[in-house]
């Protein structure tokens, strides 16, 4: 019987990040195990350039140093030469974590069990097939059915035949319809001729994908000078808006969005478990990180108007100082700044909903 040193439960974003940074090619026998792996995903992992995300620099697939809010008829540009908005595109990490990697083998399998032995793990896969390992990396997904707050979204990436004109990308355009849910467009120029527009929604529901799709359309009609373009990529996702306890156990680790990698209050997760994978800090955001995402979390579950504390925060605070703040890094005075922003009365009734729970 086989017994690995290490076995990855799921092999998605921050499986090959743990694999790339901490056992790349070292003296470990590693087994991945994941039904998608061979899947074509490609999605963008967003973030602001920081210290800790400059060793992935060769791999940013684009990035931009300004970036724009829109409500109404309002528009906020920020601007950061020093920390330009990136993305980097699941498969060309999926290439950079696995490349020249020899002590790595993966089964296509989804994981129905996993069993403590002795000092060892028992893995059942779908296919009844047993697999053992001494230490377990857990990243299977979280469970969506929760009934906390979510942001959920579908992205196409559009290919304007006569090109377009965008050079920012967009953070928030709160432009658009407000029934379902805080909703806005996310919109990124990839190159002169293709755009990234997202439909996404702050909310406890999910919605049917048409509704998405038609917002997307709307909107391009709409804000948009483009008259004829085609669908040729897409992306969608269900991130957390709600706090996730990893649950640790000696050699039981939870890591990526299982682990609570997710900031919840942006569903950025990407940078933050990387993070925690490359610093001596062990935690993902700092404690009173978490605290205000909790109390903003918990006033956007119980108030309208939310787009208005966005656009106000976007206001108060200048590129560095927003994706500082965005990135869990802001100096004391950003964050004062940020909380001047927000409703005193409303957050002092989300804190008390927190702490009378
Ligand atoms: C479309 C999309 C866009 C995102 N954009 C950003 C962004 O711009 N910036 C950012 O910071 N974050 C972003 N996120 C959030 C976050 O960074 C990602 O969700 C990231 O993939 C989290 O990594 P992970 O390893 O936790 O999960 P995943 O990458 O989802 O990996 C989990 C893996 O587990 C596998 N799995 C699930 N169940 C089983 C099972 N039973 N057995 C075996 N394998 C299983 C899945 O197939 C998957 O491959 C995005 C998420 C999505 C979905």
């Amino acid at each position: 019987m086989k017994i690995y040193d290490i076995a990855f439960v799921g092999m998605g974003a921050s499986a090959l990040g743990t694999y790339k940074l901490k056992y790349h090619n070292k003296n470990f026998s590693i087994i991945g195990i994941d039904k998608n792996f061979n899947k074509s995903r490609n999605n963008f992992f967003a973030f602001w350039m920081t210290d800790w995300m400059v060793p992935f620099k060769s791999i940013v697939k684009n990035q931009w140093s300004k970036w724009e809010f829109y409500y109404q008829k309002q528009k906020i540009t920020h601007e950061s030469i020093a920390s330009p908005y990136c993305v980097i595109r699941y498969q060309d990490w999926k290439k950079f974590c696995l490349a020249d990697g020899h002590n790595f083998s993966i089964k296509e399998n989804n994981t129905i069990k996993i069993k403590k032995k002795d000092d060892f793990f028992e893995i059942t896969l779908d296919n009844e097939e047993k697999v053992y390992s001494k230490k377990i990396y857990d990243s299977r997904s979280v469970d969506i059915e929760h009934d906390g707050l979510k942001q959920h979204f579908i992205g196409n990436i559009i290919t304007v035949s006569n090109g377009h004109q965008i050079k920012n990308a967009r953070l928030m355009d709160f432009r658009v319809k407000q029934d379902q849910g805080l909703h806005f467009i996310y919109l990124l120029p990839l190159d002169d001729n293709r755009l990234l527009v997202e439909s996404t929604v702050f909310s406890k529901f999910l919605l049917d994908p048409s509704w998405y799709k038609n917002q997307i359309s709307t909107y391009i009609n709409e804000n948009l000078d483009i008259e004829k373009y085609e669908i040729t990529d897409s992306e969608q996702g269900v991130l957390p808006m709600f706090e996730i306890n990893s649950q640790n156990k000696g050699n039981y680790v939870q890591i990526g969005a299982k682990g609570g990698a997710t900031k919840i209050s942006s569903g950025y997760a990407f940078s933050f478990f990387l993070k925690q994978l490359t610093s001596k800090d062990k935690n993902y955001q700092s404690y009173w990180d978490k605290w205000m995402d909790k109390i903003f979390v918990k006033y956007l579950e119980n108030n309208d108007k939310s787009d208005e504390i966005f656009m106000k925060m976007a206001e108060k605070l200048n590129g560095e100082e927003f994706s500082s703040f965005m990135m869990g890094n802001a100096k004391f005075i950003t964050k004062l700044k940020t909380i001047s922003a927000m409703p005193k009365i409303g957050f002092i009734k989300s804190y008390l909903r927190i702490v009378l729970n």
